[in-house]
C-alpha cells in the first residue's frame, strides 16, 4: 500500500474510525486519498476549506424498510438504501444494487466513486448510490415487481428530475426500472421522465444507455492501447461476468476486432476458444435469465469451469465486469505473467489494492473503474438532456456522443497524471481531475 500524505493520514484515520466495518468504503476512500498529496500542495486553499473532509462525508444518507409479500403470500422483509453522496455538480446520480451482499458500506463505496467518476464526463451530475440486499436471482416476476414497488413507495420521496436521479447497477435493469417509474409515476400523479435512466426506449429511454457502459469501457481501453501504437486488432480478450457490463463490452471489442475467449457468471466461467458467442450468452442471461453453464449445451467444444478462476486464462486484454475484489495480488500477477498489456475496469473497484499495485509497477495500461466504466452515467445524463427537451436522438448521434466523452476522459486522466508526474498512471489521473473539478464547485458555493 502506498503510504498517505502526512496532512491526509488524519483525514483518513477519521474515516475509519466515524464508519466502522464498512471495509469497501475504506478500501475505495483510501485508493483515492493516496493520489491526493500533491493536489494540496498546488492547492492549500483545499486544505484550509477541509474540502477533502467534506468529500469524504456524504450529504445525505437514508435507510429504510422494505416489506413486501412474495409469489407463496409470505411477507419479506429487505433493507433499503439510498446514499446522496455529492450535489456540487448536479443532481445526486448513480445507480441501484439488488445483491445479498449489499449493506451500507457496499453502496458508500459505490456512491464515493460515483462522485469522481460524474465528475470526470464533464456532465451536470452530482454523485449518489443506492439499492438494496433483495436477491432477484429465482423470483418471479411478479416477487420483482412487488419488491420494487415498495422500494419505491419509500423512495420516492427523496428522488426528482432535479434532487436525485437513480438508474440501475447489478440485478436492476431495464424491467426494475420500468416497475419503479410506475410505481413513482402512480404514487406522485407526475410522468417526470428525468427521475430515472435506464428507461424503456417507448418510454423516455436513451438509445444507447442499454450498450455504454461496456462500449465506453472498450473504447477507454482503445485509447490506452492508442496511446501505445496498438489497438484491439488481433487481441485474445478476458471479460468477467455476464451481465449488461460484460455483454456490451464483448460486443465492442468484437467490433474493435478483439477476440473474446472467456466470460462468466457467480458460479464459474465458459472458455471458447473459437470466441464467445454472444447471441447466445444474450439469450441465456437477458431473455431466458438462466446460469451461464448453459453455454456448453449448444458449444459441446467451450469448457465450463465451475467455480473456476477466470483470470488463468492467459489474455492480452483483460475487462473485469462483474464486481468488486474480483481481482486480486495473485490474479493481477498472472494475467501480466501470462502476457496481459491492458486491463479496462467495466466493474466497480473490481481490483484489489494489491492488485492494482502489480498492474501498475508492470507497467501495463490500466483503466481504474471509475475512469473506464464512466460511460454509462454519462449517457444516463445524455437521457436527461433528451427528456428535458422532449426529444429523442439515433444511435449513432448518441453513440458519437458517447465516444467523444470516453476520448475526452482518457485525455483528462492522461493529461492530468502528466501534470502531477506520473505519467501513464490514469489512477492518479483520474482521481485527481474528478477531485478537482468538485473541489472547485464546492469552494465557490461556501462551507455547504
Ligand atoms: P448485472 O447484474 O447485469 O451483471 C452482473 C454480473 O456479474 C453477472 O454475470 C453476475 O453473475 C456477476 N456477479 C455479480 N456479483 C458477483 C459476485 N459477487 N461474484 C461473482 N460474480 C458476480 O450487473 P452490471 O453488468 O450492470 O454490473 C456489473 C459491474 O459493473 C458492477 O460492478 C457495477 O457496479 C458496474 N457498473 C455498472 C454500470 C451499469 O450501467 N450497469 C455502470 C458502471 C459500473 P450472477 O448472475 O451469477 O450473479
Amino acid at each position: 500500500m502506498t503510504t498517505l500524505d502526512e496532512k491526509i493520514e488524519p483525514i483518513y484515520k477519521a474515516v475509519l474510525d466515524r464508519n466502522p466495518g464498512e471495509v469497501e468504503f475504506h478500501q475505495a476512500v483510501r485508493e483515492v486519498l493516496e493520489s491526493l498529496g500533491p493536489v494540496l500542495v498546488k492547492h492549500p486553499e483545499f486544505a484550509h476549506y477541509k474540502l477533502i473532509e467534506r468529500i469524504c462525508e456524504p450529504e445525505r444518507q437514508i435507510i429504510f424498510r422494505v416489506p413486501w409479500v412474495d409469489t407463496h403470500g409470505k411477507v419479506q422483509i429487505n433493507r433499503g438504501f439510498r446514499v446522496e453522496f455529492n450535489s456540487a455538480l448536479g443532481p445526486y446520480k448513480g445507480g441501484l444494487r439488488f445483491h445479498p451482499s449489499v449493506y451500507l458500506g457496499i453502496i458508500k463505496f459505490l456512491g464515493f466513486e460515483q462522485v469522481f467518476k460524474n465528475s470526470l464526463t464533464g456532465m451536470p451530475i452530482g454523485g449518489g448510490k443506492g439499492g438494496s440486499d433483495f436477491d432477484p436471482k429465482g423470483k418471479t416476476d411478479g416477487d420483482i415487481m412487488r419488491f420494487c414497488q415498495s422500494f419505491m413507495s419509500e423512495l420516492y420521496r427523496h428522488i426528482g428530475e432535479h434532487t436525485d436521479v437513480p438508474a440501475g447497477d447489478i440485478g436492476v435493469g431495464g424491467r426494475e426500472i420500468g416497475f419503479m417509474f410506475g410505481q413513482y409515476k402512480r404514487i406522485t400523479n407526475r410522468w417526470e421522465a428525468g427521475v430515472l435512466t435506464g428507461k424503456g426506449l417507448n418510454w423516455g429511454g436513451s438509445l444507447v444507455r442499454t450498450e455504454a457502459t461496456g462500449y465506453g469501457a472498450a473504447y477507454f481501453v482503445d485509447e490506452m492501447l492508442k496511446v501505445r501504437k496498438d489497438s484491439f486488432d488481433g487481441k485474445t480478450c478476458v471479460v468477467s461476468g455476464s451481465g449488461n457490463v460484460a455483454i456490451y463490452t464483448i460486443e465492442k471489442i468484437n467490433q474493435l476486432g478483439g477476440k473474446v475467449v472467456a466470460c462468466s457468471d457467480s458460479a464459474g466461467y465458459i472458455y471458447d476458444e473459437k470466441g464467445i458467442d454472444l447471441e447466445l450468452v444474450q439469450q441465456i442471461k437477458e431473455i431466458e435469465r438462466r446460469r451461464i453453464n448453459v453455454y456448453t449445451e449448444k458449444h459441446k467444444h467451450a469448457k465450463y469451469v465451475a467455480g473456476g478462476n477466470i483470470w488463468e486464462i492467459p489474455c492480452q486484454v483483460a475487462m473485469p465486469s462483474a464486481t468488486q475484489n474480483e481481482i486480486n495480488g495473485k490474479d493481477a500477477a498472472m494475467l501480466v505473467k501470462n502476457g496481459c498489456i491492458a486491463v479496462g475496469e467495466g466493474a466497480n473497484m473490481p481490483t484489489t489494492p494489491e492488485g492494482v499495485k502489480v498492474f501498475l509497477d508492470a507497467g501495463i495500461a490500466y483503466g481504474p473503474g471509475k475512469a473506464a466504466n464512466a460511460g454509462g452515467v454519462a449517457t444516463s445524463a445524455l437521457e436527461m438532456q433528451q427528456n428535458a427537451c422532449r426529444d429523442s436522438w439515433d444511435f449513432a448521434y448518441t453513440e458519437d456522443r458517447l465516444h467523444k466523452i470516453m476520448q475526452n476522459i482518457h485525455k483528462d486522466c492522461y493529461e492530468t497524471a502528466e501534470e502531477y508526474g506520473a505519467p501513464g498512471n490514469y489512477v492518479i489521473g483520474a482521481n485527481i481531475a474528478g477531485f478537482i473539478k468538485v473541489s472547485r464547485a464546492m469552494l465557490a458555493m461556501g462551507v455547504v
